[in-house]
């Protein structure tokens, strides 16, 4: 369309879809879908921008020399860490530590088990280790928690210990040693002499000392991260400079984004890029967190339902929970982590019939992009949730992707009655239905227990629900929780990417430090504290600075905010507070700090809960850093009124629900108007998302173009 000017894009290349969000000057959107092309995701994304942005008439072409800013969130990485497919690393460690990696904590092991399996040890496995044990080499030297050396270095040992890893072909170097978060000399001095010897050997190759990346306590998860940056983030980055390249050869002028695993982006530039290892799921909290702002929503539920996972997560009091210490992919490391649970129950998984106890089992596995047997060309052997809906009229077989992919109703029938319905001695209808309340029973178990479970009733939030299968099952998994209201966009299909083109520009450092300040310290007590503190934060903040410089933005662009995680002390938990100053010098400042402190204590916990006689630790330093970029409006349309107009009517289908057919009204999902309501049984149809009324509930379109979803009395 002539005149329209695009400004951001934001892509969300999952595991089944690439989702694309395109926001015009006026805040205006558009989304688009196309299937993920794993062999080389930066086809899935172009077809993706291309169906966006059909819906302006325009082109790529046309749009992407116009466009500002880009944020991308892929899954390549993960892939290649998961299915072991990274460069070949050589570690470095202490002499006498060289198993810890292979043992990984023994936790790590059963991360990721079912109930069942950590109890049957016939189904325990290890994962290969990162890095095999032949490849990792000791070196004598030893530094204890406090930071003092209690053995020296032995440089001799580290240059024989690079040849012999230079001999086995390793492509990359790691070097983790003992409490190098506490004093680096010793871990900085062998990075040095690795360099220097690979110089010698005439070698180049990258080198990550843990503590240029990951100064934090806990060596297993330190190491991890740092393996991880050198295993499949650095070998990604190429991935994501191809994703670039392709998109400044359709005129584009900028580098893309990252979305980062602490709800920030990053620069494909970044030091740390093992943080984009999760990036689409984040982006749709990030998406929640700032609708929730825009609306006036402090205390949400999030949750998104994708061909693969169900991912849920809480926003409180207007922000996000931060896990320092997370397990991704059966890995612990030491990266800051927006607090998300995810379940391996999706639109796409694969459901199966127990042959012993006749019971059904969903997952953990899915169909990834052939959704199912209804796929076209064969599809799966299995069946699948979305076998089920086409069975039931819940999807419609000739709208998929907006009717990209006719689906196969005939073929799921089938299938459904042999490897379900059949063996279970039910109809096909009522076993698909059945595979529906399993999930959605599930699912709201989950959402029920993640409340609760953090001492808060449903009735303080509001749920958020979204993901291409989403809408399908928000009715179903909210059912008599008693949320506050139930919020569902219109543009739930593409909301992970929405909440990437809405995350602020910012890199966040993170730093482990040990101070103690006793009850009734001194003023000398507390300012050497202070000053240990600002130290922390100058070296943190000058690591952000030189990022944002990599992207051409000097120092007084970026917007520098300081915190740190502290406690009572003998408490087990932290919590993170910012700094209500720019600058700690003074025990006047570290009197500041601890107001903030009891403040937010008061608010996470309880006011009675307050212990300042206990005194209070400091456990680590983190600079967030952040410069402007263009954010989407959320759209503001005229109240149109209740009843929804003709063309959005799309006449009446054959849906079964709850052990009987009824004739249920289909309606065009973009052409409903402000203050429409439509009420159950009904499905209302957009290009890559099917959102189900059911008998009972009614949906309510309000002036920002998101549903309200309302269980009405009876
Ligand atoms: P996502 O992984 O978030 O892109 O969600 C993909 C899921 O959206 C699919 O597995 C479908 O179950 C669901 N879905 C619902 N309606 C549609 C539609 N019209 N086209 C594609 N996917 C749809
Ligand atoms: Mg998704």
């Amino acid at each position: 369309m002539a005149g329209r000017r695009t400004q951001i894009l934001a892509i969300d290349a999952g595991g089944t879809m690439t989702d694309t969000f395109i926001i015009d000057d006026k805040g205006e959107f558009v989304v688009g879908k196309a299937q993920t092309t794993p062999g080389d995701e930066s086809v899935g994304l172009m077809q993706s921008a291309v169906d966006a942005l059909e819906f302006w008439d325009m082109t790529v072409e046309e749009s992407f020399p116009q466009l500002l800013t880009g944020v991308y969130s892929g899954t390549a990485m993960l892939n290649r860490l998961v299915s072991r497919k990274g460069r070949k690393v050589g570690l470095i460690v202490n002499k006498g530590m060289e198993d810890f990696h292979r043992m990984g904590r023994a936790i790590q092991s059963y991360l990721g088990y079912s109930y069942s399996d950590r109890l049957h040890l016939n189904t325990h496995r290890y994962d290969a280790p990162l890095v095999p044990r032949t490849s990792t080499r000791g070196v004598t030297e030893r530094i204890d928690l406090f930071g003092h050396v209690v053995i020296p270095l032995y440089e001799h040992e580290v240059e024989p210990a690079v040849k012999e890893l230079v001999e086995q072909g390793v492509e990359s170097i790691v070097i983790s040693l003992l409490h190098s978060y506490k004093n680096p000399t010793h871990e900085r001095r062998v990075r040095d002499i690795v360099k220097e010897t690979l110089q010698k050997l005439n070698k180049n190759m990258p080198v990550f000392a843990s503590v240029d990346y990951y100064p934090v306590r806990k060596e297993t998860h330190r190491t991890n991260t740092a393996i991880i940056e050198a295993y499949a983030a650095d070998p990604s980055r190429r991935t994501l400079e191809l994703v670039n390249e392709k998109m400044q050869a359709k005129g584009s002028k900028f580098d893309i984004r990252v979305m980062a695993s602490h709800g920030g982006t990053i620069s494909i530039r970044a030091n740390e890029l093992a943080r984009t290892l999760v990036s689409g799921p984040i982006g749709g909290v990030v998406g929640a967190k700032y609708l929730g702002e825009q609306l006036e929503i402090k205390n949400i539920v999030c949750s998104d339902i994708g061909g693969t996972s169900f991912d849920i997560a809480l926003i409180t009091q207007g922000d996000f929970t931060i896990d320092t210490s997370p397990n991704i992919a059966r890995l612990v490391l030491s990266l800051p982590l927006v607090a998300m649970d995810s379940v391996g129950a999706g639109t796409g998984s694969f459901v199966r019939v127990d042959p012993y106890t006749k019971s059904i089992i969903l997952g953990p596995d899915s169909a990834g992009y052939r959704v199912g047997v209804c796929y076209p060309e064969g599809g799966t052997d299995i069946i699948t949730v979305s076998d089920c809906h086409v069975v039931l009229g819940l999807i419609n077989p000739n709208n998929f992707l907006g009717g990209q992919i006719i689906l196969d109703k005939e073929r799921a029938y089938q299938a459904v009655k042999q490897q379900l319905a059949d063996p279970l001695g039910l109809s096909v209808e009522a076993a698909s239905y059945g595979v529906i309340e399993l999930l959605e029973s599930q699912l709201r178990n989950y959402l029920e227990s993640l409340v609760m479970g953090k001492g808060y009733s449903p009735t303080q939030f509001s749920c958020f629900s979204y993901g291409g299968g989403g809408p399908l099952h928000t009715a179903g998994y909210v059912k008599g929780l008693g949320f506050e209201d139930v919020l569902v966009p219109a543009w739930a299909a593409g909301f992970s990417a929405f909440g990437c083109g809405a995350a602020d520009f910012e890199y966040r450092y993170d730093m482990t430090l040990d101070g103690n300040v006793p009850n009734g310290a001194t003023n000398e007590q507390k300012e050497e504290v202070a000053i240990n503190l600002q130290g922390a934060w100058t070296e943190l903040s000058e690591k952000v600075q030189q990022e944002f410089e990599k992207n051409g933005f000097s120092g007084d662009e970026v917007q520098l905010r300081l915190y740190v995680s502290m406690q009572y002390q003998g408490q087990l938990n932290d919590i993170e507070i910012e700094a209500p100053f720019a600058e700690a010098t003074s025990a006047a400042d570290w009197d500041k700090l601890t107001g903030a402190f009891e403040d937010t204590y008061a608010r996470v916990y309880a006011k009675t809960a307050r212990s300042p006689e206990l005194g209070y630790s400091v456990t680590g330093a983190i600079v967030r850093g952040s410069v402007d970029v263009p954010k989407p409006k959320i759209p503001e349309e005229p109240y149109v009124g209740k009843e929804p107009a003709q063309e959005a009517f799309q006449g009446k289908r054959r849906v079964y629900w709850a052990g009987e057919w009824f004739q249920a009204n289909i309606w065009e999902m973009e052409s409903l108007q402000a203050g429409n309501v439509v009420t159950g049984l009904a499905v209302i149809e957009s290009p890559a998302t099917t959102f189900v009324v059911p008998p009972g509930f009614e949906a309510v379109l309000d002036t920002h173009r998101i549903f309200h979803l309302h269980e009405m009395a009876n």
